[in-house]
């Protein structure tokens, strides 16, 4: 029988755990606490367990642990990419950027995405399969025992669309909110998605205060169909919908990210129909540059600013994105890691 990976639990099913092999429930606690709060490894660094309690747990469970392939830092900015190989051999990548108000880290949620966006390189191989939420939380854990600092922001816009792992991305977030581990305030985690209507609305009902980003990338839904497949399922009016109902029940402002490419959703008109769409909403829009992959012939525009000023005219927030550990092949849509290791 396969082991469970105890990272992947909250208090109330390690108390079931704890039940099942006879152990005092408020054991429960502790070993979350030495798991999320003091990021142990494996059992053996836990010194409030008796040795049988131990090997109880050992015989049917364990602590997953991502390993640290390799690591790259930029030499532009703070920016790190680590690659973590996950048990099964697969890698995936994470990114640790600075700001000026602190450690925000970039996280996949899944080995490679089946959502086929033309400009992105995580998807091109297709979608692998899900991270669990320990793979998720480890990410974390492992990239603040690196760096010896707080985090304080995180994003889910690695590899990945977190709405197609929704129940581990869900779990994810509740165990890094967890007072017994790290405490993350869920408004500090924002959550990036290319549109996937259902889950939008069943995000809105989880009363959970994070961000939501909605990688919009255009105003029309005919060019929007030639740059992300998604746009073949779900129409902009049903994706704005659906954000207006998870502003509605959340009091949230939520992001659109609208990544800007030549001749392709960054004319003039472009601008004038975002800014149409996105009226009164209690919104505001991030442009990014494209970082331009292989394999693709998007182009990036050099429209950014004057994109940016039409909005402002017409009374949308906006920033364009900074771009962050592009000599490290960190920046935004270059996290590939399709890639099995050749053990
Ligand atoms: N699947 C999620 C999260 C991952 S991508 C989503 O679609 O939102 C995070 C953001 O980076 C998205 O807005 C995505 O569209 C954007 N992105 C992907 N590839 C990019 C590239 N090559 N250049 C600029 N932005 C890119």
């Amino acid at each position: 029988m396969k082991k469970l990976d105890l990272k992947s639990f909250d208090i109330k099913e390690l108390e079931d755990i704890m039940i099942r092999i006879d152990e005092k429930s408020f054991r429960a606690k502790q070993l979350f606490k030495w798991i999320h709060g003091k990021l142990i490894n494996e059992l053996d660094e836990t010194t409030v367990f008796s040795s049988q309690l131990k090997d109880k747990l050992d015989n049917r469970y364990y602590i997953g642990n991502l390993k640290l392939l390799k690591k790259f830092e930029s030499k532009l900015d703070d920016t790190i990419k680590y690659l973590f190989l996950l048990e099964d051999n697969n890698i995936i990548e994470s990114v640790r950027m600075k700001y000026k108000h602190g450690n925000s880290l970039c996280l996949s949620t899944q080995v490679g995405c089946k959502m086929g966006c033309d400009f992105c390189a995580s998807t091109k191989e297709g979608l692998v399969r899900n991270l669990s939420s320990s793979e998720i939380l480890d990410q974390v854990y492992k990239i603040k025992k690196d760096i010896n600092e707080e985090i304080n922001n995180i994003v889910l816009m690695g590899s990945g669309e977190p709405l197609d792992n929704y129940d581990n991305v869900i779990k994810f977030i509740k165990l890094i909110n967890s007072s017994d581990g790290q405490n993350l305030g869920i408004r500090n985690i924002t959550l990036s998605t290319c549109g996937l209507v259902p889950e939008i609305y069943k995000l809105a009902e989880e009363d959970l205060q994070m961000t939501l980003s909605i990688s919009l990338h255009s105003s029309s839904n005919e060019e929007r169909k030639r740059i992300m497949p998604i746009a073949n399922k779900y129409s902009i009016e049903e994706i704005i919908d659906a954000t207006k109902y998870y502003i509605e029940k959340t009091n949230r402002r939520v992001t659109f990210e609208y990544t800007l490419i030549n001749n392709i959703n960054d004319k003039k008109e472009d601008a004038y129909k975002l800014s149409k769409l996105l009226k009164g909403m209690l919104c505001h829009v991030n442009i990014i540059p494209l970082n331009p992959i292989k394999g693709s012939e998007l182009i990036k525009s050099n429209y950014a600013k004057e994109f940016k000023d039409l909005l402002v005219q017409k009374g949308i927030n906006v920033t364009i994105r900074r771009e962050m550990g592009s000599d490290i092949n960190a920046a935004c849509g270059q996290l590939k890691s399709d890639y099995m290791m050749k053990l």
